[in-house]
């Protein structure tokens, strides 16, 4: 498109050359007269370059120039080129300090003044170029503050992925190192309780497949009473819906979708939130129940996704657990001390009864059990109490003769079988374990109220104190409560009178 240039000159002679020269460079000419035609015609035609003549009649051609830069500074740029007569240096200077670009004085050679236009215009390009790539800059630089802002927002959540990834895994392997089924319920409720801040939670399970409703198995944060008679039966619609969906879901959402079910009705008023089905061999098994989130947190889509997770490596490592507790059942051997268990207990007793019958030896029994070990466990948790009972369980094993039997009784209760022992080697023997157990040193056992770790000892002896399994079992146990009554860290041998106590 043809360049634009407005010439303000009173002499006529002067406009016309100009003009059919500028022409002839293909430039569109706008005329004026004055000064103030020229000042309207710039406003109106929004030329590409003004030549001001400087004398003019009426307003002067630098007052001009001075109202043009004043009315529009170089929004956009418009360079102004000032023709002037020999005479009137001091007036170049001053309308080159009001705003004009160029001068150039008469009488000129119009190559000369070609070469100026030319380059006042290249010049107004370039400033036109400028004034676009550096409004190009700032939008661009919107644009990745903006970028920038999101990448900020993904980081996060990237990192708040990881963050629960990480936490997955160690929580992951923390489960499955856990065989025993108590311990394990209680540690995935405290697991989940601290990722989701939940004010209550409770675990129902089914312990064994042949069982048709889940029990009250575990709970954190409810008042017992509120929810011991809890139960679920396996018949319940919400099992069944459980069945197609596998998938923890909102109570509000199930509520909408399942009709008729006593299950939801109960844990709707148990203030459960979210339930998870435990899954185990394609069956729900389990479930488990969160109550709202402190400080009225939501539970959000993400953190479902994530209760999702956790749950299929809770039902691995609950499936896991209750294999094992069913394949203990059928051993004889306690998993944690590599002690008889219970069962091997019972069928030796008898069996060592039988022969006592027969041979008329005595028969002596102790039942131990760690005193305040409730104490140990909450202080130091349950890991800590079990490497007290493996190491009770290494004492009792070196302390007694090969053919004595000992077991692990219960939890925290270990009892010795002594074929062919009368009352008083059992009192000595049992004084002995008690006295290297005082004596071996615990770690953390400055903990408990009596300062180390100690056992109550209860001894029972055939004939005499009973005269089978039972009365046995019943003699010995009288003897341990009596032991404990008395201060614990003690050895009390069963005693008629110790029933009236
Ligand atoms: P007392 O002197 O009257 O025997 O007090 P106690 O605290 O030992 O008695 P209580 O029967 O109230 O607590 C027994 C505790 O033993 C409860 C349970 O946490 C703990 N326990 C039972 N079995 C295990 C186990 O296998 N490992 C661990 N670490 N603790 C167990
Ligand atoms: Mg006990
Ligand atoms: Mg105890």
């Amino acid at each position: 498109m043809a360049k634009r240039i407005l010439i303000v000159e009173d002499h006529n002679d002067m406009m016309n050359i100009l003009k059919k020269y500028l022409q002839e460079y293909k430039y569109e000419i706008i005329e004026a007269g004055t000064a103030e035609i020229g000042l309207e015609k710039f406003h109106s035609e929004h030329p590409d370059l003004v030549l001001m003549d400087l004398m003019l009649p009426g307003m002067s051609g630098l007052e001009a120039v001075q109202r043009i830069k004043n009315e529009s500074p170089d929004d956009p740029y418009i360079p102004i080129i000032i023709l002037t007569a020999k005479n009137e240096v001091n007036d170049i200077v001053t309308g080159l300090d009001s705003g004009a670009d160029d001068y150039i004085v008469k009488p000129f050679h119009f190559d000369e003044l070609i070469a100026r236009i030319k380059s006042a215009l290249r010049l107004k390009e370039l400033n036109e170029l400028l004034v676009k790539q550096s409004k190009d800059l700032e939008q661009a630089n919107r644009e990745v503050g903006q970028l920038n802002k999101k990448l900020r927002g993904k980081n996060r959540e990237l990192r708040k992925n990881i963050y629960n990834l990480h936490s997955l895994f160690e929580v992951s392997l923390e489960l499955n190192s856990i065989l025993d089924l108590h311990r394990l319920v209680n540690s995935i409720l405290l697991t989940l309780a601290g990722q989701f801040s939940s004010k209550y939670s409770l675990f129902l399970f089914a312990p064994k497949p042949e069982i048709d409703r889940l029990q009250l198995f575990n709970s954190k944060g409810y008042y017992l009473d509120n929810i011991a008679g809890l139960f679920i039966e396996k018949e319940d619609p919400l099992i069944h819906y459980f069945a197609e969906h596998n998938l923890p879901a909102p109570m509000k959402y199930l509520n909408k979708k399942i009709k008729k079910s006593k299950a939801l009705t109960d844990l709707t008023e148990a203030g459960v939130e979210i339930v998870t089905p435990i899954n185990i061999k394609g069956l729900t098994e389990g479930i488990i129940g969160l109550g709202p989130r402190l400080k009225d947190l939501e539970y959000t889509k993400s953190d479902l996704e994530h209760i999702s997770i956790l749950t299929n490596i809770i039902s691995i490592a609950v499936a896991n657990a209750s294999l094992y507790y069913e394949i203990e059942q059928l051993s004889y051997t306690d998993g944690m001390t590599a002690l008889h268990n219970f069962r091997y207990f019972k069928l030796r007793l008898k069996e060592e009864i039988v022969r006592h019958k027969r041979n008329k030896s005595g028969l002596s029994l102790l039942i131990l059990d760690v005193d305040n070990f409730k104490n140990f466990n909450d202080t130091m948790g349950h890991p800590a109490g079990d490497e007290v009972l493996k190491k009770l369980a290494a004492i009792l094993k070196q302390t007694v003769r090969e053919n004595d039997i000992v077991a692990r009784y219960g939890g925290e209760e270990f009892a010795v079988i002594l074929p062919a022992v009368e009352k008083d080697g059992a009192r000595i023997l049992a004084d002995r374990i008690r006295e290297n157990i005082e004596q071996t040193y615990f770690e953390h056992e400055e903990i408990q109220p009596l300062g180390k770790v100690t056992v109550s000892i209860g001894a029972a002896t055939l004939p005499g104190d009973g005269n089978d399994y039972t009365t046995l079992l019943n003699s010995a146990d009288t003897a341990l409560y009596a032991a404990k009554n008395s201060g614990r860290n003690r050895v009390v041998s069963y005693s008629e009178n110790l029933n009236s106590k």
